[in-house]
């Protein structure tokens, strides 16, 4: 470990990565690696996650085509000097904000988008001219070696590599010295890759989970929430960060949504999910078995039904859920949606407030003022207005936790931003020397106060 982060350095010292050209051909490498290797990276995903290619090229190869399409075209103007504004104190100076590459980075990624979250922060920890170690999941185990193989054969491994391995693998690459780390993962994980960045002061970025409520209320246009709801929750069965966990219903219009819901089930993953070759299965046993035991903690409304075979759950809404049963304690991660219901939209804030901020939050209205309500007074890391998950597919959209859900952001400019380093730098003038800052000279404090003030 130690040898591959030393080498990664040196090259990093070499300054080839400091040029526009070397990252912008380093970006088309990955865009034809990509197309190169499309085929078997449909069926990496298939056989991790039984994803159908639809949903394989929507959410991981589309989403990174479109990353390296974005960051191609905008490339040359995030790396410019920002150049900035001085107070009359600094007369004479030139000052601006250098864009510079952090050095050796180490991007962690989960099993849930197995290929679009190793990725994508690359993107643009490359873009930003640094180099990378990918540290995919040991659960999506295609996938990941897909990935070491494919960037194995198109990089130069001083530049990109991917280690491959578990949690032990993970724990000896952060016992090394990176100069930023980018953490996908559980709240859990992500507090001891904290920990253990602290030992070098390396800065971090968490992209952590959580519980994220959509909140419906009465005057929800309820087919088009129903659709989107639905869509959000059960794509990946239910395993994305930011898919909605719970709702929060009106308790007048609940029975109708739960209709329009189940109505929604049948027509975009059919009557019989279990039996749809293209439905996603749960990544492992020990997810399925903990996964099950929530059924149990509500009246199941729709589905309910396992194959354990195929590790598939149907796609379930449960009814009749309190705060105080486990589906309600973690973030689920499955395609089980516990319904709560409330009367005034004053008390779901006063409910949420004080709970631990999620990735994501849903509304769903049409009234203006109860829309604003929400987007003020809850905190958390970004959501939508009558949508689910569509947030995240706007590169101009910072998308990050707050709180127990993470840490800073990236997507688009914000990725290059997250793995650049913003350097301060004064230009000053030797054609003159203000004299004021001088103590003893002949201005008087007076005239800096004034000057100041
Ligand atoms: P995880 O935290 O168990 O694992 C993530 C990565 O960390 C894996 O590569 C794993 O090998 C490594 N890891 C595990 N234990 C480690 C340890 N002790 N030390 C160092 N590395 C360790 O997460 P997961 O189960 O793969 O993914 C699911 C979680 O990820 C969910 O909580 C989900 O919400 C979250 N997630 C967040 C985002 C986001 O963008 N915010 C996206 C996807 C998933």
């Amino acid at each position: 470990m130690s040898e591959l982060v030393e080498k990664q350095r040196e090259f990093f010292f070499s300054e080839r990565t400091f040029d526009y050209r070397f990252r912008i051909d380093q970006l088309r490498l990955l865009r034809n690696m990509l197309e190169k290797y499309e085929k078997k990276i449909y069926q990496a995903l298939k056989q991790d996650l039984n994803k159908s290619t639809f949903d394989s090229f929507t959410t991981e190869l589309g989403f990174l085509y479109n990353e390296i399409k974005h960051t191609e075209k905008h490339l040359k103007e995030w790396m410019q000097d920002d150049l900035v504004d001085a107070p009359i104190t600094h007369k004479g100076t030139k000052n601006y904000i250098r864009k510079e590459p952090y050095g050796v980075t180490l991007v962690i990624s989960p099993w849930n988008y197995p290929l679009q979250l190793a990725l994508a922060p690359a993107i643009g920890a490359i873009a930003a001219g640094n180099t990378v170690v990918i540290k995919p999941s040991e659960y999506s185990p295609s996938t990941s070696s897909l990935l070491a193989k494919m960037i194995g054969e198109t990089f130069d491994s001083n530049f990109i590599t991917v280690v491959q391995g578990s949690k032990e693998v993970s724990e000896a690459l952060l016992n090394q010295r990176f100069d930023y780390i980018f953490f996908t993962g559980s709240t859990a994980v992500g507090k001891i890759i904290m920990r253990k960045a602290s030992e070098h002061l390396t800065p971090v970025t968490l992209e952590l989970g959580g519980k994220s409520p959509a909140i419906i209320n009465k005057d929800a246009n309820l087919s088009i929430t129903a659709k989107r709801i639905i869509w959000g929750k059960y794509t990946n069965a239910g395993q994305t960060c930011v898919a909605p966990d719970y709702l929060y219903v009106h308790h007048k219009i609940k029975d109708k949504l739960l209709k329009e819901m189940k109505k929604q089930i049948k027509s975009i993953f059919s009557t019989n999910a279990l039996d749809n070759e293209d439905f996603v299965r749960i990544i492992n046993e020990n997810h399925f078995n903990r996964l099950v035991a929530y059924l149990s903690n509500g009246t199941v409304a729709y589905g309910g039904k396992v194959d354990r075979n195929q590790l598939k759950i149907e796609p379930t809404l449960l009814d009749d859920v309190s705060w105080e049963e486990p589906v309600m304690q973690d973030e689920i991660f499955g395609p089980i949606l516990p319904i709560l219901t409330f009367e005034h939209l004053e008390e779901v804030i006063s409910d949420l407030k004080p709970r631990e901020k999620p990735l994501a939050l849903y509304y769903f209205g049409e009234k203006e003022k109860d829309q604003e309500k929400v987007m003020n007074s809850l905190s958390f890391g970004g959501g939508c207005i009558n949508d689910t998950l569509y947030h995240l597919a706007n590169p101009n959209l910072p998308f990050g936790g707050v709180g127990s859900s993470g840490m800073g952001s990236y997507h688009g400019k914000h990725s290059f931003d997250t793995f650049s380093h913003h350097k301060s730098i004064l230009q000053q003038t030797t054609k003159f020397d203000l004299p004021f800052r001088y103590p003893g000279g002949k201005l008087t404090l007076s005239l800096i106060k004034r000057l100041m003030k």
